[in-house]
């Protein structure tokens, strides 16, 4: 079971951000509903990328109605509402201002003009030059990853690197793997080992929790990988905490992604009965704030954001097929589709993603990529849009290949 020092310290912190997390759910409007269904999340993502669909409004400032509520019986309401407005722009700011990290300079979140699209990622349109096709706009590490299930053995337990070739290489070269001093999980490097012991396996390690070896297997069985990330986020919750890193750089910036709203499907049932018997066992502090409400929005932010990471040197597809295992990106997220993208992702050495241009982008433009295969034809890309997305394609591209709207006269004579 995880252990109790860092529930302990915990529970003090969360109290302390509680309130912050109540600011990002309470009396937010959706823009959209998720339509879609959910499949299973071992075929899901063979061409899909990240989504932002249905968008979560997070935008900043406009509380409408409120000018009116603005009556002098009402004004403590109207200024603690305000107080609670401002708190809450803060902190939407402030967690895009760490989602954007580096990249402040260059990019930035804001919600789009079409509403229906919600928040987008942006080339900030105070900068001065456009930027050509092939430049790498930023590089992101996931918030979590998990190896394909073919390839488990073969890749750093980090970083994904695969492993197998250095293996048949020289002593010299095998030598710079690393084993966790634990168990028999691999690494490329021992800084990747320190990283990962740090960031989750220092929870998760079979020697101290026996009960994430049950997971994988139930996973590798039910061949679903979603609960594996699951756990994983659950850890690095605890251990960020347990290290005085702040829940500010898990929790809540996970909650600031969309979501599928979507009804649980029955199988995720199953999975928490696992996850909750393996992992939480017999803690009530651990049940009752990892409790079922708390695993299907860590499900519905999967279902929706994970991208498909294929390892490989040469540029090759637009879209990232899973071949080396997926990913949850918190900025990458924040991408919108279009079936004629201006960026697409590659890995070229590990599970960081690397977001590249594919056109030149202007100052001010909207970076998107495609969450399926752009080569398919409108009828295949739309329906797999709206299947795994829940959203009816509406770029460019689909508007200029949809059949034209009749006008009524012309529909019978
Ligand atoms: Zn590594
Ligand atoms: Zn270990
Ligand atoms: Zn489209």
């Amino acid at each position: 079971m995880i252990s109790k020092t860092s529930v302990v310290v915990r529970l003090s912190k969360s109290q302390r951000y509680s309130k912050l997390t109540k600011l990002i759910h309470g009396g937010n409007s959706h823009n959209k509903n998720y339509n879609g269904i959910y499949s299973s999340d071992s075929t899901h993502h063979l061409h899909h990328n990240s989504a932002n669909y249905p968008i979560r409004q997070m935008t900043t400032s406009t509380n409408s109605g409120n000018t009116s509520r603005n009556s002098k019986t009402n004004s403590d309401n109207s200024i603690n509402d305000s107080n609670q407005q401002r708190e809450k722009d803060l902190l939407v700011r402030e967690m895009y201002n760490f989602i954007l990290n580096d990249n402040k300079s260059i990019l930035e979140i804001k919600a789009c003009e079409d509403q229906k699209k919600g928040r987008g990622l942006f080339l900030r349109s105070d900068i001065h030059s456009s930027l050509i096709p092939n430049t790498t706009l930023f590089k992101e590490k996931p918030f979590v990853s998990y190896p394909s299930i073919i390839n488990h053995e073969n890749v750093c337990g980090n970083c994904l690197k695969p492993l197998e070739n250095n293996k048949s290489l020289d002593s010299s070269v095998a030598k710079n793997h690393s084993k966790c001093d634990s168990c028999e999980e691999e690494y490329c490097s021992d800084k990747c080992r320190h990283e990962a012991s740090l960031d989750f396996h220092g929870i998760l390690c079979k020697s101290n929790e026996p009960g994430f070896e049950k997971i994988k297997k139930y996973c590798t069985l039910e061949k679903r990988r979603f609960p594996i990330m699951a756990s994983k986020i659950l850890a690095k919750i605890l251990l960020g905490i347990h290290l005085e890193k702040s829940i500010k750089h898990t929790w809540i910036p996970l909650q600031m992604i969309s979501f599928a709203k979507k009804p649980a499907p029955l199988e995720w049932e199953d999975d928490y009965k696992t996850f909750s018997k393996e992992l939480l066992k017999s803690s009530p502090s651990l049940l009752k704030q990892y409790n079922y409400e708390w695993f299907v929005r860590v499900m519905q932010i999967l279902y929706l954001n994970t991208i498909g990471i294929d390892i490989q040197r040469e540029e090759k597809p637009i879209v990232s097929s899973p071949a080396s295992g997926i990913g949850l990106y918190f900025l990458a997220s924040f991408i919108n589709h279009s079936c004629d993208p201006n960026a697409y992702t590659h890995f070229p050495d590990d599970h960081t993603c690397h977001l590249k241009l594919l056109k030149s982008v202007q100052p001010g433009d909207e970076i998107t990529i495609s969450y399926t295969d752009p080569t398919q034809n409108i009828v295949d890309r739309r329906s797999s849009l709206f299947e795994n997305y829940g959203f009816n394609c509406e770029c460019p591209k689909c508007v200029s290949e949809l059949p034209k709207k009749k006008s009524p006269l012309n529909i019978k004579k």
